[in-house]
């Protein structure tokens, strides 16, 4: 199925508008392109909704959590920015697998799962794409969701059939 993924991060967003206002934190969404994905759109939102989550969770207040979307070389490309906490290099590796959580006050005190991740990792997998991780401790993290576009090559657009027209007038 096409997902629109322009849809899908402002459904995401949309869903934590309130949450990150609560915490002082503003979602500012940018770079909007005709990004088309081959996928289940309800869990592709899960995942994008599951970055956001943790860039307002993770982030104090005042900060500008960033959520960008671009395409190139057939991949779509969701980034999710914070200036908050940060990951550090050892965690890094780490922070995908199901139940690990950070052991820092910060991660104590919101008390989350700590699978969010790991469902970010799987439904970008199962969706042929990467998910990747930058973070500097203290300064913020950037995760990046890549998946591959929709190739539109006619047989997979299921359209209308053509339009056909017919003019009927009283004959002479
Ligand atoms: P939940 O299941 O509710 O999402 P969680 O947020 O703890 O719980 P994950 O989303 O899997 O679980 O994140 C795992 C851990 O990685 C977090 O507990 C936190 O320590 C760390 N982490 C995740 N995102 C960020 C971030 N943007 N900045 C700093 N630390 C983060
Ligand atoms: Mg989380």
């Amino acid at each position: 199925r096409a997902v629109d993924l322009n849809a899908v991060v402002a459904d995401a967003v949309d869903r934590l508008r309130l949450t990150a206002e609560d915490r002082g934190i503003t979602l500012r969404v940018g770079g909007r392109v005709d990004a088309v994905v081959h996928g289940d759109a309800d869990q592709l939102m899960t995942a994008v909704r599951n970055l956001v989550d943790n860039a307002v969770r993770y982030s104090p207040e005042g900060t500008t959590v960033g959520i960008g979307l671009s395409s190139a070389d057939g991949l779509a490309q969701v980034t999710v920015t914070d200036q908050g906490i940060g990951i550090s290099p050892e965690e890094q590796e780490r922070v995908f697998e199901r139940f690990y959580r950070v052991d820092s006050a910060r991660s104590r005190q919101t008390g989350g799962t700590g699978l969010g991740l790991s469902i970010v990792k799987h439904v970008v997998i199962n969706h042929g794409g990467e998910v990747s991780l930058w973070s500097q401790p203290g300064r913020g993290s950037t995760f990046t969701i890549r998946l591959p576009e929709w190739e539109d090559d006619g047989a997979a657009v299921d359209g209308p059939p053509a339009a056909s027209h017919v003019t009927e007038r009283r004959g002479h």
